[in-house]
């Protein structure tokens, strides 16, 4: 599929569900009432992607682990035609029951979403997050042989911003790609503050380590990355904020409630819902997505940020 602009979308990100057990400062946001897709329906939203050209898919959410079917959802998932890989964001904390059965399923790629090393840190961001438990799934993750772990870390001014170090030890030491992710300020996020430019964090690390760029990653994907020649780490920044990269975007994002997203800020979105309730064929489910792929703004709108929900959109 191609969109007005030129852009070749090949990158779905599916929101499982909007329930989390987690409640990260930055991502306390109301669930929808409108209620969830049902396997059945997920599977036939990836089939007609898959036959648009779509080849990668992200099982997001909330938090995509909480979903009681998500074994089956990845299983079905990998196994649509079309589709090269299946991949998933996740907070970690389900991860040490569910990695194997997830990797048997066909998960080919996990990004844990790690936002500070401080067990106590971590539970004041996390609202009760359990680090322990985090690292372990993290380590079953690698114990059950998914291929791509990369760890995630959203830089809140203020709150994290002096871990990067903390973070590229981490890296050096485990050989697991860090990426910092610049905060988008949500309509919680008042403190604008929060967002930290991702050049200040480049030059902090620049202080103390010789950073050799790397190429970005074939599929397109946003993290601008780094090696750190003393250690032989890898770190990223996802700078959405400072240097977005709209130009190469690649993905559109399906709702918990059966809705597709055109952008993650701005661009408006398509409802699938009822058509697909009211027995649809692909063709229609098909042109649903063309016309959210044709919503697809050139570069978002940063006025537009107030209006975000990251938990219905899966970040
Ligand atoms: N629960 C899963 C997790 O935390 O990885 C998946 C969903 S979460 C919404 C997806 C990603 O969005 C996470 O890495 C999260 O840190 C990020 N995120 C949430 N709110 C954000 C914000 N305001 N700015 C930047 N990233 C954000
Ligand atoms: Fe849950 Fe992920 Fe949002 Fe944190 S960022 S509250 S883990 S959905």
């Amino acid at each position: 599929m191609i969109d007005r602009l030129g852009r070749k979308v090949t990158y779905l990100r599916v929101s499982v569900t909007d329930r989390c057990n987690f409640r990260c400062t930055y991502c306390t946001l109301p669930a929808s009432p409108r209620g969830l897709l049902t396997v059945e329906e997920l599977d036939r939203i990836v089939r007609v992607a898959g036959s648009l050209g779509i080849v990668k898919i992200r099982l997001t959410g909330g938090e995509p682990t909480v979903r009681r079917e998500i074994v089956e959802i990845t299983r079905r998932t990998a196994r649509v035609p079309g589709i090269r890989e299946v991949v998933m964001t996740s907070n970690g904390s389900r991860l040490r029951d569910l990695a194997r059965p997830l990797k048997e399923a066909g998960l080919k790629g996990i990004n844990v979403s790690l936002d500070s090393l401080d067990p106590e840190r971590f539970r004041t961001l996390t609202h009760g997050g359990d680090l322990a438990a985090v690292l372990d799934g993290i380590e079953a993750a690698r114990e059950a042989g998914i291929e791509r772990i990369k760890v995630n870390a959203v830089v809140v001014g203020g709150m994290n911003d002096d871990e990067v170090l903390a973070f590229a030890d981490f890296a050096g030491k485990t050989g697991i790609e860090a990426r910092f992710i610049e905060y988008m300020p949500t309509r919680r996020g008042e403190a604008r503050g929060w967002t930290v430019p991702y050049t200040v964090l480049l030059d902090r690390l620049a202080e103390s380590f010789t950073l050799s760029p790397l190429q970005a990653y074939a599929d397109g994907g946003p993290a601008e990355r780094f090696r750190i020649e003393e250690t032989g780490a890898v770190v990223g920044f996802i700078h959405a904020m400072s240097n977005p990269f709209c130009e190469r975007c690649n993905r559109l994002r399906v709702t918990p409630d059966g809705r597709i997203r055109s952008c993650l800020l701005t661009g408006g979105e398509v409802d699938f819902m009822a058509a697909l309730r009211s027995g649809a064929g692909d063709e229609e489910i098909a042109s649903l997505f063309r016309k959210a792929g044709d919503l697809k703004p050139a570069v978002y709108e940063l006025h537009r940020l107030d209006e975000l929900d990251m938990r219905a959109v899966g970040g």
